[in-house]
């Protein structure tokens, strides 16, 4: 198959003047035109470094602005959904995602769902199957076995990557943090989303050591943000932190040289109030970073084009910027990189997810008659501006 686009998006920059020819997927040759192009821009498809389909029922339907209390009444809200609503929003979800090019998830899920909606959406990536033990903290066990039984019924829908995965740090009790961290599998987990974390740690006191001492659940050991990680064995490759919006300099060293990597929401971060993600600093230090869509409660919209503005903004206004080519990273080969999956020769990450000759990345046109390089991309990408490029 000859796909002679007007442009096609390189590493993140908009290159003119070639064409590419794909046999069973493979793109077995990038080269220059051989005739007229077709009106379109030719990209790899998008990677949503973290996701909850399941929440997507509740757009707009929970209020923003303070963190805690949205959590609060997002918990309250989830219980009154029933299996069938869980599922008919998952799929959805997932169809939302494939509209606005999305081909590879980092999809966290507590309910059941987010399985048979990727299959059905022909999405691929890793179902974090949530562990939250707060409130069984003393005696996890019986949960943890319904837990387990959640990820084999997601696995029997037809989906294999799925994993037994901590939601947050503060969610679960610290012997099962250690046993998910010693096993040494891909994790991704919330971290420093808000100050309440360090709070917690270093001045317990906040929202969530006033959480802890209403329902009796023990302070953790440590004292730091990255000594809870280390004393959890999730201080190593194959962890992803999503949000770290409060992570100081210091912390970002050692997170890359942990090889750790970060999925950035923008959009959701905004949303609940939190810090601005020292985005910058992050990429600058070497660690990869995906942008996640998050969810649509607090991040509205499936759409990687109003995310990607999203970073482009919050960088600018930080005084800090990210230039389009990096955002555009973002959403493709760094994504893919941040969302820890086993790979090869235990690394963790897909990796190669990019066009290039041998690369067998799933395409998408965009269709952008005005674009001009990848800012202008950014400025007018909308989820019906895509459409699949079927190879296989
Ligand atoms: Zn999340």
């Amino acid at each position: 198959m000859l796909l002679r686009p007007q442009g096609i998006m390189i590493d993140g920059h908009l290159e003119w003047g070639l064409e590419v020819f794909i046999v069973d997927g493979e793109i077995v040759e990038l080269r220059p035109h051989t005739g007229l192009p077709d009106d379109y821009i030719l990209s790899p498809a998008f990677v949503n470094a973290h996701s909850h389909f399941e929440y997507r029922g509740l757009q707009g339907q929970v209020p923003v602005g303070d963190y805690w209390a949205w959590l609060r009444n997002l918990t309250e809200l989830k219980q009154a959904l029933s299996a069938e609503e869980v599922l008919r929003d998952c799929l959805q979800a997932a169809e939302e995602n494939r509209r606005t090019g999305v081909a590879w998830v980092g999809e966290h899920s507590d309910r059941l769902g987010s399985a048979p909606a990727m299959v059905q959406h022909q999405l691929e990536g890793v179902i974090f199957q949530e562990v939250i033990t707060f409130f069984e903290h003393d005696d996890p066990g019986a949960k943890l076995d319904s837990i387990r039984a959640r990820a084999e019924q997601a696995q029997a829908s037809g989906f294999e990557s799925v994993v037994l995965n901590p939601h947050a740090l503060f969610t679960v009790d610290p012997k099962t943090l250690e046993q998910i961290g010693q096993s040494h599998g891909p994790v991704s987990l919330h971290f420093a989303e808000t100050r309440f974390e360090r709070d917690l740690l270093e001045a317990r006191s906040g929202p969530l050591a006033a959480f802890f001492r209403e329902n009796e659940v023990p302070f953790p050991r440590s004292e730091s943000m990255l000594g809870w990680l280390q004393d959890s064995g999730l201080l190593r490759p194959g962890v992803q932190l999503v949000h770290a919006c409060d992570v100081t300099e210091d912390e970002i060293e050692v997170m890359a040289a942990s090889g750790l990597t970060v999925a950035h929401c923008p959009r959701s971060n905004q949303a609940l109030g939190c810090p601005a993600a020292p985005v910058f600093e992050i990429v600058r230090a070497g660690i990869a970073v995906g942008l996640g869509l998050d969810s649509a409660v607090s991040s509205g919209p499936i759409d990687m084009f109003a995310e990607m503005r999203a970073a482009r903004a919050v960088s600018l206004e930080r005084g800090r910027p990210l230039s389009a080519e990096q955002i555009y990273r973002m959403a493709t080969r760094w994504g893919a990189e941040s969302v820890p999956v086993l790979g090869p020769a235990g690394t963790f990450g897909r990796l190669g997810w990019e066009i290039f000759e041998g690369s067998t990345v799933p395409l998408i046109k965009l269709h952008l008659p005005n674009a001009t390089d990848t800012d202008s991309v950014l400025d007018q990408g909308t989820p019906a501006c895509v459409e699949w490029v079927a190879v296989r």
